[in-house]
């Protein structure tokens, strides 16, 4: 499980809706101390006695849990038959990363909270065969949204979170031939829509729309498998 911001029974919901429970979850890594990455942890940690693991700047800030045990974010770890590795990312908490995950030769890049594109995260996004990516938000709906002038700076700022242009760039640089799904993530419900994101993605890397997934912030994404 990466990150959790839910109650206890939200998250059971969610995860029987996946026909999984907290007791098939291994471990929790946790990618930085923002609430709705971190809210949930310690007590689903707790109920189903599972390790959690982070870096060791967001370890420091897990509260109400023993031990979380830390990695170092710039060397790759294992935890059963996945090879885990960190990615450093430039977001607005102390010591935050991302991750790309190793099994049976075939890749996972999971990309979000990330305020700007690092020549270190297109090179260990490269030639993966699944990547889930943050489409934050519309330049011009947060511009012109609801958002006090202090969040807007905060969001649009290099510690914030990516645009869904910003996304693009990224995509573009990237090889994406292997890829078997693309998820579009963490997209804001205020600043964002599912339409535009699908459009200017399916545009831009010149995809079917019927190919991608967006992540519903209710109804969460069902499995995806990847054939090796
Ligand atoms: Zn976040
Ligand atoms: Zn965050």
């Amino acid at each position: 499980m990466i990150d959790n911001g839910f109650s206890i029974k939200e998250t059971d919901k969610r995860m029987e809706r996946l026909g999984v429970s907290g007791k098939d979850i291994s471990a929790i890594l946790v990618t930085h101390e923002h609430g709705d990455h971190v809210g949930g942890v310690a007590r689903y940690a707790r109920r189903y006695n599972i390790p959690v693991w982070a870096s060791h700047g967001t370890g420091a800030m897990i509260k109400n849990i023993d031990s979380v045990q830390c990695f170092n974010s710039h060397k790759s770890f294992e935890l059963g038959d996945i090879s885990i590795e960190p990615v450093l990312v430039p977001h607005d908490a102390r010591e935050p990363t991302q991750f790309v995950f190793r099994s049976n030769n075939l890749k996972l890049g999971v990309m979000t909270d990330t305020g700007s594109i690092t020549q270190h995260m297109v090179d260990v996004l490269m030639d993966c065969d699944a990547l889930l990516l943050e489409c934050n938000y519309d330049r011009d709906m947060l511009l012109n949204g609801a958002y006090p002038e202090s969040l807007k700076r905060r969001v649009m700022g290099d510690w914030g979170h990516l645009d869904n242009q910003q996304a693009i760039g990224l995509l573009q640089r990237l090889n994406t031939d292997r890829l078997q799904h693309l998820v579009l993530a963490h997209v804001s419900e205020k600043n964002n829509s599912h339409e535009l994101v699908l459009d200017s993605v399916s545009q831009a890397i010149e995809c079917d729309r019927a190919w991608l997934n967006v992540i519903d912030q209710d109804e969460g994404l069902p499995w995806c498998t990847l054939a090796g």
